[in-house]
């Protein structure tokens, strides 16, 4: 009985439960139920119809009171006001014709991309403050005791008194006419004829002896600039007569030194000119020889010039420099040499010119000339040439100059516009034939130039064979051989002069007719050297360069961008080529590289920077590794 009681109570239990949960199944499945559903159960007493989630929010919201706030309405206005406003403007540009879109959108993405060439800019910025030189171009000693020189170097010289009196606007009108482009402080002002300059009759006539009776435009102010004591960095295109504008002016300056106190044994040089290669340094002393010459013969005292140079003997030039002299032309080797064994002293030296400055530093003597300037004991001034000059060199140069001025004529890097730049494809195995071919476009005198020594003494072996009157340089000839084919060519005497890139800085053949570049040189800098070789001083010329599958595609880039800079034509080889600089340009943007001056690429593309860099990071790891290894013993 008891038993069958608790098995009661338990089963009752059980189906309690069992009810419950059915009913709580059942409630469910009515609240999910739609309200329209044909079922007895809808009719149950807890039935609650079916509120939608967007309903049951709004609900929601109403109860918290947040909706018909007086803020939130005007937002919901607004909200619906730009809903109107959008569908407005969606229907005015339906409205538009697909030309207005076009140009509506056009501006739009000009918008975005003027933003990112901003953004460009930067970067380059920073790139370029990065490797500018730092380290400024000063004696240690003046570094050391922290001089500063702060005024240029007064002169006797005063320019007529009717240009002194010409306002800046008048000078500046002038200076236009000639396509000269002048920066700095206090400008002297530009003088257009020799006699004007007030150089006296015998300089004029042997300037007449050789064709020269007008001064070029770097002339006009440049000669000025020098004449006037100031410090001034030259940028000229090749031939453009950058020599004389210092060679005139020194000796001038030596000439009133000689007649104010005569230079005796020991003293001297009164002025210093440094040149990256011993060809340029040569021409460079015949120049100042020959109007020292017609001084000498016309009564006036003896000026002195040595020319100081490797591959010739130093005994000679150190008896010339104790006699007493008034100008060393060197380069820099032979130059440290003289003054690291004390042979000679710059004490009483006043001027330095550093001539091809760019290419000086270039080349590695960069440190050089940091060296030679260790020397110095006073103020001088200081002249800086170069037919192309990067940003990262003029900033080095203006930490050594006192007020400098800059004079540009014709962008610094391009190419003269004289000569007629034609560019040919040649296969590298059909080249030395198609030389022979490419002789007869002109008459001689010819001009040839590769990269290597051994395609030079290939090529001059072949057009001798040929029965082609040629001679040839490079490094690896002895400094006699170089002076005497450059010598014969010079006289007319050989038809054709094939030669490394030795030549093709600053030397000087008159009428060179054609230039030929058997291989297109890596950096357009050498380019625009070789190039500049013909087509001097209003003449024109021919340049004719090879090309083919082994020059860099960034180096050719750079080529057809030169060749529009100086409306040339263009090959469809290189038409064919596309940069990432066409979109710069496109905007009006012709700044190029500013670290190579390249205008095909940006510094941030710029392959010689890359090159560089390698090979510092390579020589840092090399000494690094010496560094420890030696530690290490
Ligand atoms: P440079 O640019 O100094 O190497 O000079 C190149 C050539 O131009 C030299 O042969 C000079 O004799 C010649 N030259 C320099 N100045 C003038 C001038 N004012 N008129 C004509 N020829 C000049």
């Amino acid at each position: 009985m008891f038993i069958s009681r608790m098995l009661r109570s338990l089963r009752v239990s059980f189906c309690f439960g069992m009810t419950e949960r059915a009913e709580e199944t059942r409630r469910l499945s009515v609240k999910r139920r739609p309200p329209d559903t044909d079922s007895d159960e809808s009719d149950g007493e807890d039935y609650r119809p079916y509120v939608s989630l967007k309903q049951r929010r709004k609900q929601m919201h109403e109860k918290r009171g947040k909706i018909f706030r007086p803020g939130q309405k005007q937002d919901n206005e607004s909200a619906n006001r730009t809903e109107d406003e959008i569908l407005a403007a969606e229907r005015s540009r339906a409205a538009l014709s697909l030309l207005d879109q076009h140009s509506e959108l056009k501006k739009v993405a000009e918008a975005q991309k003027e933003s990112a060439l901003e953004k460009q800019a930067k970067e380059e910025e920073k790139i370029l403050e990065n490797i500018s030189e730092r380290t400024a171009l000063m004696a240690a000693s003046e570094l050391a005791k922290g001089i500063q020189y702060t005024k240029s170097l007064e002169t006797s010289w005063r320019p007529p008194r009717y240009l002194e009196g010409l306002s800046e606007t008048k000078r500046e009108q002038i200076r236009q006419k000639y396509h000269i482009l002048v920066e700095g402080y206090d400008l002297p002002p530009p003088v257009k004829t020799f006699r004007e300059m007030k150089f006296p009759r015998p300089v004029i006539t042997a300037m007449k002896a050789k064709g020269i009776v007008h001064p070029t435009p770097i002339q006009i102010q440049g000669i000025p600039t020098v004449l006037s004591g100031r410090d001034m960095i030259g940028i000229a295109f090749t031939g453009s007569g950058k020599t004389l504008v210092f060679a005139l002016p020194i000796v001038m300056f030596c000439l009133e030194q000689e007649i104010r106190m005569p230079f005796v044994r020991d003293e001297g040089p009164y002025a210093l000119i440094v040149c990256p290669s011993r060809e340029l340094a040569h021409q460079t002393y015949d120049v100042l020889h020959h109007y020292a010459e017609a001084l000498r013969s016309a009564g006036h005292p003896r000026l002195r010039t040595i020319l100081s140079i490797g591959g010739t003997a130093i005994r000679d030039q150190v008896e010339g420099i104790r006699r007493g002299c008034h100008v060393v032309v060197a380069t820099p080797g032979r130059l440290m040499d003289l003054l690291a064994k004390k042979l000679m002293r710059l004490e009483m030296c006043r001027f330095l010119v550093l001539d091809e400055a760019d290419r000086m530093v270039d080349m590695g003597f960069e440190e050089d000339v940091r060296t030679i300037l260790s020397y110095f004991r006073s103020q001088r001034q200081t002249l800086l040439f170069s037919a192309t000059m990067p940003k990262k060199i003029q900033n080095f140069a203006r930490s050594a100059l006192v007020k400098p001025v800059t004079i540009n004529v014709g962008r610094a890097g391009a190419a003269n516009l004289d000569v007629i730049q034609e560019i040919e494809y040649v296969k590298q195995e059909a080249k030395i034939v198609y030389l022979l071919e490419c002789l007869q476009k002109t008459a001689p005198p010819v001009l040839v130039f590769a990269q290597k020594k051994a395609d030079v003494d290939d090529m001059h072996e072949y057009l001798l064979l040929k029965g082609v009157d040629a001679v040839a340089i490079h490094g690896g000839k002895d400094q006699e051989e170089r002076q005497w084919a450059i010598r014969q060519f010079r006289e007319g005497k050989k038809d054709v002069l094939i030669a490394t890139d030795i030549a093709s800085k600053g030397l000087d053949f008159s009428d060179i007719q054609h230039v030929i570049n058997y291989d297109m040189p890596e950096d357009m800098e050498s380019y625009v050297h070789r190039v500049g070789r013909t087509g001097r001083c209003g003449k024109t010329g021919v340049a004719t360069t090879f090309i083919n599958k082994s020059c860099s595609e960034s180096t050719l880039i750079d080529l057809k961008h030169l060749l529009v800079e100086a409306k040339q034509r263009i090959p469809p080889v290189l038409a064919a080529l596309k940069s990432q600089n066409d979109e710069y340009l496109d905007l009006g943007d012709e700044r190029g590289c500013a670290y190579c001056g390249g205008l095909g690429h940006r510094i941030t593309d710029c392959p010689k920077l890359e090159a560089m860099q390698t090979k510092q990071a390579t020589n840092i790891t090399r000494r690094e590794y010496l560094a420890n290894s030696s530690a290490d013993w």
